[in-house]
């Protein structure tokens, strides 16, 4: 496996890399629905030895992210590995806006383990450096989610920090295509791979990408002893979707830039963010270091939470779900969703797909256009 050399492009890399090179082998790596394995090889038990598409998986990402990948079950059972490693008392910084499940880790370490949680908007680059000084975890999520502020991250990673700190940053709704914090300097990125690398809605999955390959060790053990392992199919997915993640992620940020400039005309709409948008206040630092800018946009609707409501429940291409980063768009309104009570009623997200574009127009613009 893996005769791909590691200079080609991310696009090649994803579609090429972690497939079997045997002669007379299946060209993608099969799906084996197995436990167990007739012991004297390395394989013997599926919680401990990698399946091989979970191995194709790691090849692929590890490759891609620029370090040594473990695959989990699902993005929390890789935000909780990660935690674990924390000792009590640890101190963590967090952004504003966070992925909620993380900050649910982090409430549970301050009750159990003592840990201390400082929570800093992403934007404030020098806050973020002068915390990094002496925090033993520093989690960065850029974009963040759902407001899609954007953190130097370059000038972050590069702040001085405590001797065996860790900083880490969920990579999910950037992926690896748009920006890679390894090569920046990150201890380790984190990602859901229900979201991009799947791309179809249809798997929960997760992975961790240390530059350290004792952190790489410490994980897998973590993965083996909490059960945390991926499934077998799930892995099969995963993979299958790395191999188009390029293509749909390329499309998806197309169609999310005008979907972003056409909602800023609308005269129904404020606020739209996108980190895309020249005049977006993340724009100028995205550009510097992100080579796209993603594929969800957020924007509030002028009137009520109702109206929002409306426009969601209204919408016939854009389904009304949760998640993000499949081939198809879903809308959510997130002030509806439990914890998210503090964001504007009328805030609504999208992750946009891979539809044509003149499509979703015509449907945002339907919905939007009728009276509440
Ligand atoms: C979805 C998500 C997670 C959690 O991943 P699961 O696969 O749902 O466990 C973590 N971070 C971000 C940014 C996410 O979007």
């Amino acid at each position: 496996m893996d005769e791909v050399e590691a200079t080609v492009s991310p696009a090649t890399w994803l579609i090429s890399a972690g497939r079997p090179s045997e002669v007379g082998q299946p060209l993608n790596t099969p799906l084996v629905p197995a436990s167990n394995y007739v012991l004297g090889s390395s394989r013997a038990y599926s919680r401990d030895d990698a399946t091989p598409a979970w191995e194709a998986f790691e090849a692929v990402v590890g490759g891609v992210e620029g370090g040594e990948a473990v695959a989990f079950a699902s993005g929390m059972s890789v935000a909780a590995a990660l935690f674990d490693t924390l000792k009590v008392g640890a101190s963590i910084v967090l952004p504003t806006d966070c992925y909620a499940g993380v900050v649910g880790l982090v409430e549970q370490g301050a009750i159990r383990r003592g840990w201390n949680c400082t929570r800093l908007p992403v934007v404030d680059t020098s806050a973020w450096i002068k915390r990094a000084e002496n925090a033993d975890m520093i989690w960065l999520e850029s974009p963040t989610n759902p407001l899609l502020d954007i953190a130097d991250l370059p000038t972050i990673i590069a702040a001085s920090r405590k001797p065996g700190s860790l900083l880490v940053v969920d990579n999910t709704l950037a992926t690896p295509l748009n920006q890679q914090p390894l090569a920046m300097g990150a201890d380790a990125v984190m990602h859901s791979a229900t979201k991009y690398m799947g791309g179809h809605s249809d798997l929960l999955a997760g992975v961790a990408v240390a530059r350290d390959p004792a952190l790489a060790s410490e994980l897998r053990k973590a993965r083996e002893l909490s059960g945390g392992t991926p499934g077998t199919l799930e892995m099969f997915l995963a993979l299958r979707g790395l191999r188009t993640m390029s293509l749909r992620v390329r499309a998806s940020q197309a169609n999310a830039m005008d979907l972003a400039l056409r909602l800023t005309d609308h005269p129904r709409t404020h606020s739209v963010r996108y980190p895309g948008l020249p005049s977006d206040t993340g724009h100028k630092v995205a550009s510097t270091f992100m080579r796209g800018f993603g594929a969800v946009v957020t924007f509030e609707v002028q009137g009520d939470a109702a109206f929002a409501d409306h426009v969601c429940h209204s919408l016939k291409i854009i389904r009304h779900a949760t998640s993000l980063g499949a081939v198809e768009s879903t809308i959510e309104r997130r002030a509806a969703v439990p914890g998210q009570e503090h964001l504007p009623p009328g805030l609504l997200r999208i992750s946009v797909g891979c539809e044509d574009i003149e499509d979703l127009w015509r449907d945002l613009k339907r919905s939007l256009d009728q009276a509440s």
